[in-house]
């Protein structure tokens, strides 16, 4: 197996833990001021971010579970 510059960096979902390529989850970013979460549609924004894959089930809860977000974001 050759290296390929095309492969996509594998990034995890958080709360189904699989891994996809880049393009298949929607990068989350943590926002200190308003202390929620905010989707970081082009992914480039600022601050420490968590993948979550496109399953609704996935982002439901990933929304809903605020206590997973100090792991996720590493929030003290
Ligand atoms: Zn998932």
């Amino acid at each position: 197996m050759s290296k390929s510059k095309n492969i996509q960096p594998k990034r995890m979902c958080i709360v189904c833990r699989r891994k996809s390529g880049k393009g298949l989850l929607q990068r989350y970013v943590w926002n200190p001021e308003t202390a929620t979460v905010v989707l970081d549609e082009q992914q480039q924004m600022q601050g420490r971010g968590a993948y979550c894959c496109t399953d609704a089930l996935c982002v439901e809860r990933f929304l809903a579970r605020r206590q997973g977000w100090k792991r996720a974001f590493r929030l003290n």
